[in-house]
């Protein structure tokens, strides 16, 4: 086997730039995504090609002072929400494939949260293919013709990569050929409509200027990098459903020319789109199920699609190979999905899922580490070390940075206002990436041979052809012995049958191959026909679809329409109502209004009345008590008077016991008379007939119960015309109109004491009689002489005239109305108003 090693353009010592003045900037872009739904509040403008505007989402304050601010940020480009896939690639990644097909080296990475357009941006979504389908289309479009056969080019495990002879190849391809390709039942190869949508760039895109002289692999392999372990994607691990085994981590290598590669990774040469997009997509499957197994949340790895390009030139016959191997070019263009660029707490990890996420974090961190290193001794010449083996993916991409090649990195992020922070942090460090220099790519050494060779060479053997047909000679027979002339145009006209047949030979095969590679492209055509039937009538399907529901839409909009109408009606019903129930509320209210002051009105009047009444009664209160005083004086002065007496009978002499008037005596002697309140010291006696004669058409009822003495020896006023009854008696009540009552009980002194209780007799409301008691008359006899012994000490010398000695009687009148039934006794509410009389000695 003939190989050749092949170097990578790589510079050996790649702390020391060829030079360092051709450097780059990290070509940064930001690309907006659109929102998701048209409600949703948006923090970030586009203000021009260059620069995004972002700002705090409403309630956000941005500083303790609660300041609103505004932050502008500045990269190679920004594209707005309405950039098509397309012309991100035109600007961003189409430099990238030129670079590769002339043998450099770019990296491209997408940056951003979760959710922000990465893997849209990366890969694409059905039907609208990323960069990665487009790089690959480019790619193909471009190196086509030229392409080496398959396993011409051979890469070792050691990052480089070797040229076969023909025969090793030719046999590889036959081993490679005799191996089953997976189809459908109808023969046909099997293909993911989403992955056909995936693919479907048609956009034809091509680098200019290929080296025509040179032979072209493409290389493809597919890594991801999750938990900081480094999985081969496009590994063909024997699956075991029952106990599918844990995918094994891969290690980083440093190759001798200082550049980072994954041992024992996968790497398949791919001669079509197709072909590469289909590994790719065989990659992301696999990626899918390990996330599904594994319970892994894919927004937390990174994945990488590394493509290499190995080109050589061909030999100056232009047919071969070169087989040198200073000759070989091996470049590698990476397009990286970055993690999700979120802090750990914005998707609430917990347990397994904190570890990853920390790990992602710190991946992540430690890109922005090197990042801020290098940054620093790039501007101030430091020489700080840049920790690029604190992760497995600054790690892998280490000579990126400190080697040479293109950087590229695209921002995404989402306008929406809860990411304002994270995309603050994005924005952040894309601003500092920008910063960061990265060494020109030098431009690969010319092999020397003479330019245009594979062209020249294809036109000297159709030369060579039509050259190879031998001239006719002379055919003219001059002379019958000639011997020559026909054997040499025998000779000729063999040779150059040989060649016809050889030509036509050759003509068969080429029709042979042409005829094959149409039919090829014949069932190609038909399987895409196919396809894009089927997609029609699923498309048609989906119309019938939509037809429908437009139909059943419409239809509920008719009803809605004809409920709305009826509502309507109603809503003026209930206007009506609701204006008729206003005014009678409003007359109602006013109704109530006037009732209110007319209630005030009588309020007022009635706290009068009630003023005037509670004086009125607080006057007869006042009135009642002077009384109620009086009487208790006058109980005070009878019973100071009773004891005086007491006294006077006890000192005087037995046998001086006054004598008892007769009853005629009782009648005319007493000296009775009307005492008013005020004290009348000298108003004549009045005697009861005199008085009576006052009122001589009433008629009395004379009360006297039995229990009276019998005796007539106690004065006892007669009453003429009057009933005398023992009982209270109705009957008799009903013929008078006054009443009297005569009551006897034992005085102090030991004398009966006579009381007279006189009272108006009413009709009631209820039929019966009512007696109103108007005054009491006391009758008592009292000895002349007593009164001598009854002096007080004060007075010495009391008048010792016998004539002057007489009868005392105290007569008490009742002020207060008593109102009584007839029959009854005196009740509490009789009130004594009495003022006792003494004759002046
Ligand atoms: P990430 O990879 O950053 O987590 P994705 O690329 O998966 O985000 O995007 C999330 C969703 O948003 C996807 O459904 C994708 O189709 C949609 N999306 C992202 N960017 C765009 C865009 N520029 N235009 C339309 N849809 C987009
Ligand atoms: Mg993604």
């Amino acid at each position: 086997m003939k190989a050749a090693r092949a170097k990578t353009p790589r510079r050996p010592a790649p702390k020391k730039p060829s030079n360092p003045s051709l450097k780059d900037p990290v070509g940064v872009y930001c690309r907006v995504r659109p929102l998701s739904r048209p409600d949703q509040e948006c923090c970030i403008e586009v203000i021009n090609e260059t620069t995004v505007q972002i700002h705090p989402p409403d309630g956000y304050r941005v500083f303790r002072n609660g300041e609103y601010r505004e932050t502008q940020y500045s990269f190679k480009e920004v594209f707005g929400t309405l950039v098509i896939q397309k012309e991100l690639f035109d600007v961003v990644a189409k430099p990238l494939v030129e670079d590769l097909i002339r043998g450099k080296n770019g990296l491209l990475f997408t940056y951003g949260v979760t959710g922000s357009g990465k893997t849209h941006t990366m890969t694409g979504s059905p039907g609208d293919g990323g960069l990665l389908p487009r790089c690959l289309d480019m790619i193909f479009n471009s190196i086509g013709p030229f392409q080496a056969k398959r396993f011409v080019f051979k890469l070792d495990e050691k990052n480089g990569v070797d040229v076969q002879c023909e025969v090793d190849a030719l046999l590889e391809r036959q081993k490679r050929d005799a191996m089953p390709v997976p189809k459908t039942p109808s023969g046909k190869r099997q293909i993911d409509p989403e992955f056909a949508d995936m693919i479907n760039v048609q956009d034809h895109c091509k680098v200019e200027e290929v080296d025509e002289d040179n032979v072209y692999s493409v290389f493809v392999s597919y890594i991801e990098i999750y938990n900081n372990y480094i999985y081969d994607l496009l590994e063909e691990a024997p699956f075991d459903p029952i106990k599918p085994k844990p995918p094994q981590s891969k290690i980083l290598r440093e190759d001798q020319n200082h550049n980072m590669y994954v041992t024992g990774c996968t790497e398949v040469e791919v001669k079509s789109t197709e072909e590469a997009f289909e590994v790719f997509w065989r990659g992301q499957k696999k990626r899918r199920i390990a996330n599904t197994q594994l319970n892994r949340e894919s927004s937390r790895s990174h994945s990488v699609f590394i493509i290499k390009l190995a080109q050589a030139p061909l030999d100056a016959d232009g047919d071969n190979v070169l087989q040198e191997k200073e000759q070989i070019t091996l470049s590698q263009l990476s397009l990286v999905d970055l993690a999700g660029s979120e802090r750990t707490n914005r998707t609430k990890a917990e347990g397994n899922r904190l570890r990853e996420a920390g790990n992602i974090n710190q991946s992540l961190m430690t890109l922005r580490t090197c990042i801020e290193v290098l940054r620093e001794n790039q501007m101030y010449g430091t020489n700080k070390m840049v920790p690029y083996r604190d992760s497995k993916l600054t790690h892998l991409f280490k000579n990126y940075f400190d080697g040479e090649g293109k950087v590229r990195m695209i921002v995404c992020v989402n306008p929406k206002a809860e990411d304002y922070e994270e995309s603050l942090q994005v924005m952040r460090f894309a601003e500092m990436t920008q910063e960061v220099e990265v060494a020109r790519p030098v431009d690969k050494p010319l092999c020397g041979l003479t330019p245009g060779r594979r062209f020249r060479n294809q036109q000297s053997v159709s030369e060579m052809l039509l050259q190879s047909f031998p001239p006719l000679p002379s055919c003219e027979l001059l002379d019958v012995n000639d011997d020559q002339t026909l054997p040499k145009l025998i000779e000729v006209l063999e040779k150059r049958h040989r060649l016809r047949q050889m030509l036509s030979e050759e003509f068969a095969k080429n029709v042979l191959t042409f005829k094959t590679m149409l039919q090829e492209f014949d069932s190609s055509v038909v399987s895409k026909e196919n396809y894009i039937q089927g997609k029609l009538s699923e498309k048609e399907k989906i119309i019938a679809g939509q037809k429908m529901e437009l139909e059943r839409l419409e239809k509920k909009t008719k009803t809605l329409e004809y409920k709305i109408e009826i509502l309507e009606k109603t809503a003026t019903i209930y206007e009506e109502d609701k204006r008729n129930l206003q005014q009678e509320l409003e007359s109602k209210s006013q109704k109530l209004q006037r009732q209110a002051s007319d209630k005030r009105r009588l309020e007022a009047r009635l706290q009068g009345m009630v003023a005037e009444t509670t004086m009125k009664w607080e006057k007869e209160c006042e009135r009642r008590v002077a009384a109620k005083q009086l009487e208790m004086q006058n109980k005070l002065w009878v019973k100071d008077e009773k004891l005086k007496q007491l006294k006077a009978i006890v000192t005087e002499p037995k046998n001086e016991k006054p004598e008892r008037p007769s009853r005629e005596r009782d009648r005319e002697k007493p000296v009775q008379r009307s005492v008013s309140p005020s004290p009348v010291p000298n108003a004549p006696p009045v005697r009861l007939r005199h008085r009576r004669s006052r009122s001589a058409g009433e008629r009395w009822v004379d009360h006297k119960p039995p229990s009276n003495l019998p005796t007539e020896t106690v004065m006892q006023p007669h009453v003429p015309h009057a009933i005398t009854v023992a009982a209270a008696s109705e009957k008799a009540l009903a013929k008078c109109d006054k009443y009297m009552l005569t009551h006897q009980e034992l005085a102090s002194d030991g004398e009966i004491e006579t009381k007279l209780i006189k009272g108006d007799v009413f009709k009631t409301r209820g039929g019966g009689q009512a007696v109103q008691f108007t005054e009491i008359e006391t009758l008592k006899q009292e000895s002349p002489t007593g009164r001598k012994r009854r002096s007080s000490p004060s007075n010495p010398n009391p008048p010792e005239d016998a004539a002057d000695a007489e009868w005392t009687d105290v007569e008490t009148r009742c002020s207060v109305a008593v109102e009584m039934r007839a029959g009854s006794t005196l009740g509490p509410g009789y009130q004594h108003h009495a003022q006792p009389k003494r004759r002046k000695p």
